[in-house]
This record gives C-alpha cells, sequence and structure tokens, in this order.
C-alpha cells in the first residue's frame, strides 16, 4: 500500500512539474481555433495581387504573443520543417518568442518584380514578395509583428563527379565565367517555401474554395480548424517541401526576350538523384539539363532548373517503393503495358503532382520564353504553356543516357502522351518492354 500510495504522489507531482513547464512556454489557456468576430482577433490587411508590397501587406503566421491577433494566414511558417521547431521549442533548445536576427542575410541578386507579382491569378503559391520582407515591411517588423521570409536567393559553386566527366569528354568546357578553370559550376540559388492563396489556388483547379478548404481540413488529421472557422483568413501555408531554383549565368537574362532561356522543371527522386537507382531516368535527366543550362550560358543566354520537392510523382518513397516491389513481383515481370497500372493499385492514382501551381515559379523569375524545355512531360509542358508561357522546342533525354532499366518507365511514359522526338512504342511493344527482374536484384 504504502509503495502504490508513492506512486500515486510521485505521478501527481510529475503531472505538476508538467505542467508548471508547459506554462513556462505557453500561457495556460489552449487556443484551439479563433473566429473572425472574436475579441482581439484583428488580420493585418492582406491583399493579394496588389500592386505593390507595401499595398499588398505582410503574411503573418505567427502565433507569436503580439503577432497572435494581427495573423493573416492559417498554417505555420517554414513548411514540412514547423514540426522539427515545435520539438526544439518543446526540448528547450528554443524559446517560442525566439525572433530572427535578418542582418547580412539579404538575397545576393536582386530579381523582379515583375507584372506577375501584381497579378492575383498568375502567382498564387508563393508570396512574391517573400524574399524581401525586409524591406518592405520593416515598419510591421519594428512594431513586433514576427514576419518570416518565405524565399531566400543566395550564390554557390557546383562541384559534380558527372560534371568533371562532361568537361573530360569535351562536352563541357571550362570558361572561366559559368565553369570555373577547376570544374566549378557557378550558381545562383533560390529557396522558396509554398504559401498558397486559397482562392487562386481553388481556381486553378476548378473547384469551389470551401470544397479545397474542408479537403485540406481533413487530410491534415484536422490540424488546422481554421480552414474552416477563418473564411476571411484567405491565405494558407501548408506544411509541405518548397523548391529550390539553380540559376546558371546571368538571372537578369531570365527575363529578357533578346536572350535564350534553357530550362527544366524537375521533380525529386532521391533514389536517383543523390544515390545512383538505376530504375528511372531522373539523375541522367537532371544532370543532362544541368550541362544544357551551363551550355546555355556559356553561350550568351540563362539556364534554369527549378527542383520541387514532389518525392515519387508526390507520392512519397514509401508508396513509391511498394510501387516497385508490385512491379517486379507482377505476372510477367516488370513490364511498360502494366507501369501505371500499379501505381495506380497502389495509390488509387498514378500522379499526384498536378503541375497547375508549378508554373507560379516561372512567372515570379519574369520567364516569358522557353527556348529549350528539358522534359518529356506532357503535363508539365501543358501547364506552362497555358500559364502563358511560350515553349520553343522541347528536348528529350538523349538515349545513350537511359539506364537500362529505366525503358519501362520511358516507354510507358511515352505511350501515356509523354513527349519524345523519337518513335511511340505500340502496344506489343509496351508488352515486350521489361525491367530487371526480381532475381537479379536480389542481394
Ligand atoms: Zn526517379
Amino acid at each position: 500500500m504504502a509503495n502504490a500510495d508513492t506512486d500515486t504522489k510521485n505521478a501527481a507531482k510529475q503531472e505538476q512539474e508538467q505542467e508548471q513547464e508547459q506554462q513556462q512556454l505557453y500561457t495556460s489557456r489552449v487556443v484551439l481555433t479563433t473566429y473572425p468576430s472574436q475579441l482581439g482577433i484583428d488580420p493585418i490587411p492582406l491583399s493579394w495581387g496588389a500592386s505593390s508590397a507595401e499595398e499588398r501587406g505582410p503574411v503573418v503566421v505567427s502565433r507569436q504573443k503580439d503577432s497572435f491577433g494581427r495573423r493573416n494566414a492559417i498554417g505555420a511558417g517554414g513548411g514540412s520543417y514547423c514540426i522539427y521547431r515545435a520539438l526544439a521549442v518543446a526540448i528547450g533548445a528554443l524559446t517560442p518568442s525566439h525572433r530572427p536576427d535578418f542582418r547580412l542575410t539579404e538575397p545576393t541578386h536582386s530579381i523582379g518584380p515583375f507584372p506577375a507579382w501584381s497579378d492575383p491569378e498568375k502567382i498564387v503559391s508563393m508570396d512574391p514578395w517573400g524574399h524581401a520582407i525586409v524591406d518592405h515591411f520593416s515598419e510591421q517588423l519594428d512594431q513586433g509583428i514576427d514576419i518570416r521570409p518565405t524565399i531566400a536567393i543566395t550564390q554557390a559553386h557546383m562541384k559534380l563527379a558527372e560534371i568533371d566527366d562532361a568537361i573530360d569528354k569535351g562536352i563541357l568546357r571550362c570558361d572561366g565565367d559559368v565553369v570555373t578553370k577547376s570544374g566549378e559550376l557557378k550558381v545562383v540559388k533560390v529557396a522558396s517555401e509554398p504559401v498558397w492563396h486559397l482562392p487562386g489556388v481553388a481556381k486553378r483547379f476548378g473547384i469551389n474554395e470551401a470544397t479545397l478548404r474542408r479537403a485540406l481540413f481533413e487530410d491534415t488529421g484536422g490540424m488546422y480548424p481554421e480552414l474552416i472557422t477563418r473564411p476571411d483568413l484567405k491565405v494558407f501555408l501548408p506544411p509541405i517541401g518548397g523548391l529550390t531554383v539553380y540559376i546558371f549565368g546571368n538571372p537578369a537574362h531570365i527575363p529578357d526576350p533578346t536572350k535564350r532561356l534553357t530550362m527544366r522543371v524537375h521533380d525529386e527522386c532521391n533514389g536517383s538523384d543523390v544515390f545512383g537507382s538505376d530504375i528511372c531516368t531522373c539523375k541522367p535527366y537532371l544532370i543532362y539539363s544541368i550541362e544544357e543550362c551551363a551550355r546555355e550560358a556559356q553561350n550568351g543566354g540563362v539556364g534554369v532548373v527549378v527542383y520541387f520537392r514532389k518525392e515519387g510523382r508526390a507520392l512519397g518513397e514509401v508508396t513509391k517503393y511498394l510501387v516497385y516491389n508490385a512491379r517486379k513481383r507482377q505476372e510477367g515481370g516488370d513490364t511498360a503495358a502494366n507501369y501505371f497500372k500499379r501505381t495506380e493499385f497502389v495509390a488509387g492514382v498514378k500522379d499526384m503532382r498536378f503541375q497547375a501551381l508549378m508554373p507560379d515559379i516561372l512567372h515570379w523569375l519574369g520567364v516569358k520564353r522557353i527556348d529549350r524545355f528539358i522534359s518529356m512531360s506532357n503535363m508539365k509542358y501543358e501547364a506552362i504553356v497555358g500559364s502563358g508561357i511560350e515553349i520553343v522546342e522541347r528536348v528529350s533525354i538523349p538515349e545513350e543516357r537511359m539506364p537500362a532499366d529505366s525503358k519501362v518507365e520511358i516507354e510507358a511514359k511515352i505511350a501515356d502522351g509523354y513527349f519524345t522526338s523519337g518513335e511511340v512504342p505500340t502496344e506489343e511493344d509496351l508488352k515486350t518492354t521489361k525491367g530487371r527482374n526480381w532475381d537479379e536484384i536480389a542481394h
């Protein structure tokens, strides 16, 4: 009995301590959601697509003390990394009231503003002023409002074994400018986190805003009740990955109609891009496009690679591996004819990248015309052309650069309508194009 008593006492003590700890981090009252008419709720006006940053207003999503009532966006900053920030706060590594010191963080290169920045329909999935909050919203920052950048612009050198190889083979030359004498690529990089203007996103997909809000609420496990209770807040920062832009050559050439532009829009494939898996053509495409972009820059134009964090056609890597297994184990082996079917069996759809929002970044960069588009994706092509950007030439990867096991994917995609400068495979071809079988992979 004595032991049980001590246990109860200890448990009570522990609970009390935990409560105290929580109270040190947060106020005792938990605000599960807010309502437009609630006392103390007074969002900073946000006019999406206004002609200047000042008229548009800053995006404020912070729940910090001085910002909570002035929030004009739903969700959390940092994309998917908001969870790690929460962990840092919970374990005491970060105070919840921490504010970034923005000194010396300003962009290395100036981009824009372009007319699309103040067009409410051209850019709906990022904040066009996200890199310039210190320039435009210093007044609100001084008032204690917690505004965070959602875009950053920097510069770097890239050293890649494949580029060394291309230099050795004479495919690419070291001009001392785009490619340094020691074979490094000079690059300007832009990182962007997602900022969705919900009415614009809904319109892009041809659905109504209420349906979009409900779906986002349900499929995030009810994480953001304000999607439902705050119809007055039109901006949502979703907990998803963002994108990176790699610019080869002068970024000022991108909107210049007298300069040529080579571009690739690449969706993440960690297995191939980083680890060299040979079941698909992702890395060969990426490397080929980097070479072509560098070459365009050396010829006086500019090259751009946009890298989206949409792993495994935005189905994620777990789904992707399940599909790999099913493809290899199915009766008749891994054929191009059944390539998409296996993805649909597991995921319900064959692709969740839905390229409708993708052209936003191109409009942010001031792209008007793409002279060489390094991609075979009909979805990317149609989204870009449909958004008002001209594509002069579509370029697919040279056949000799395709890994043997990736033929299944390539043929299936071409048969499904993807672009090719070569032949479209017949039904019979699709049945006979086979990937490596399971026994050959086993180890
Ligand atoms: Zn891949």
